[in-house]
């Protein structure tokens, strides 16, 4: 009789590497995802006839498995560095500089790096209701047979999905996220370089602000020089404004008008992330339990990021793999 695959259940990064890792050992796969494109925080929009990043800033790499993989998306000029070097921006102080890891961006947007890692990989776009077990101890989702079931989604998310059987079966998934407002804004020029202490500004690390976090201009990250900046909230403000995320634009054009100097933009979008960013630390890889339920994402492992979601999932397909006879090469 043939297998149940295993269903992953979001094609975000980490359930995508879960997935590629899976189905490259020969096992049998499918990927669901509710959105109607794939790639969940590391989204992209297309706004004023370009594609605008309006999740993930960027990726860094300090793993040598996933640093494979970037130089791979590099060669084929999906993914390029970016920069080293962010301004810092502060009320009542003069702007200054920070040079950290290379941070890479993509000229399609990050989306479509976990396009290209989803290549080839069945996909289906729809929303999970419920993951459970049957009298017979089989898993299903939304009735239907699966060998295993990977949830590769924020904690909030994945503890939704299960079902009653499954709920005393799982350790208790309660791992907090915090939110964020992303706000795209553009002009007809740019006027902010000044700002930059090197006169090239690529983005800034906005401290001790009520409204903002964080400033990337998209112009750059993405190497066409377009006016477009996308500010990120604070998850303060974002929290006061979830139910109606537009309230928190005029705060955040005010704070961008105060630390750049802008004019009123030619227009704006603003995007709601209810669950941005996993808040605490969590030094287990992935969650795997004995029935074959497992779940993954960024809140696997040191600071939620897209490189830990990656290896979260890639890590918790191998283990699955190894576990159905199918050992990693
Ligand atoms: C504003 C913002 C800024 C960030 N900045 C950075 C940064 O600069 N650098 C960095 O490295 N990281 C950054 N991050 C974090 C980074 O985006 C995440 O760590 C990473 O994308 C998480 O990937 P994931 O696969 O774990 O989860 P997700 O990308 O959230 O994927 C989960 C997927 O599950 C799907 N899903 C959920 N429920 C269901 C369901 N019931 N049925 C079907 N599908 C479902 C969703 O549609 C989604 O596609 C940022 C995130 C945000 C929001």
């Amino acid at each position: 009789m043939e297998q149940a695959p295993v269903v992953v259940v979001g094609a975000g990064i980490a359930g995508v590497a879960c997935a590629r890792e899976l189905s490259a050992d020969g096992v049998p796969v499918r990927l669901v995802d509710r959105g109607h494109r794939i790639g969940g925080r590391m989204g992209a929009k297309r706004l004023d006839d370009r594609p605008t990043d309006l999740g993930a800033s960027y990726l860094t790499t300090s793993d040598d498995d996933f640093a494979a993989v970037v130089r791979d998306w590099r060669s084929r000029g999906l993914a390029h560095e970016w920069t080293d070097t962010f301004t810092v921006l502060a009320p009542e102080a003069a702007p200054g500089s920070t040079t950290g890891p290379m941070r890479w961006g993509a000229r399609g947007g990050l989306r479509s790096l976990v396009e290209d890692l989803a290549e080839g990989l069945p996909l289906e776009h729809r929303a999970v209701a419920r993951v459970d077990r049957d009298a017979d101890g089989r898993l299903l989702v939304d009735g239907e047979p699966a060998s295993s079931v990977v949830l590769a989604m924020p904690d909030e998310q994945a503890a939704r999905l299960l079902g009653p059987t499954l709920r005393a079966e799982v350790p208790a998934l309660e791992h907090p996220s915090e939110p964020i407002v992303a706000l795209v804004a553009w002009w007809a020029e740019r006027t902010w370089d000044h700002v930059a202490p090197e006169g090239r500004f690529h983005g800034a690390f906005v401290n001790d602000d009520p409204a903002l976090s964080f400033v990337a201009d998209d112009g750059r990250r993405r190497g066409d020089d377009a006016p477009v900046l996308v500010a990120h909230s604070t998850p303060t403000l974002a929290a006061a404004h979830l139910a109606e995320p537009s309230g928190a634009a005029p705060a955040m054009l005010a704070a961008l008008q105060r630390h750049l100097g802008v004019p009123l933009p030619l227009g704006t979008h603003v995007h709601r992330w209810s669950l941005a960013r996993p808040i605490a630390e969590r030094p287990a890889p992935y969650l795997l339990t004995d029935g074959g339920l497992g779940v993954c994402g960024d809140g696997w492992g040191p600071t939620a990021k897209v490189e830990t979601a990656w290896r979260s999932g890639r890590d918790l397909g191998r283990a699955l793999a190894e576990r159905r006879g199918h050992p990693a090469g």
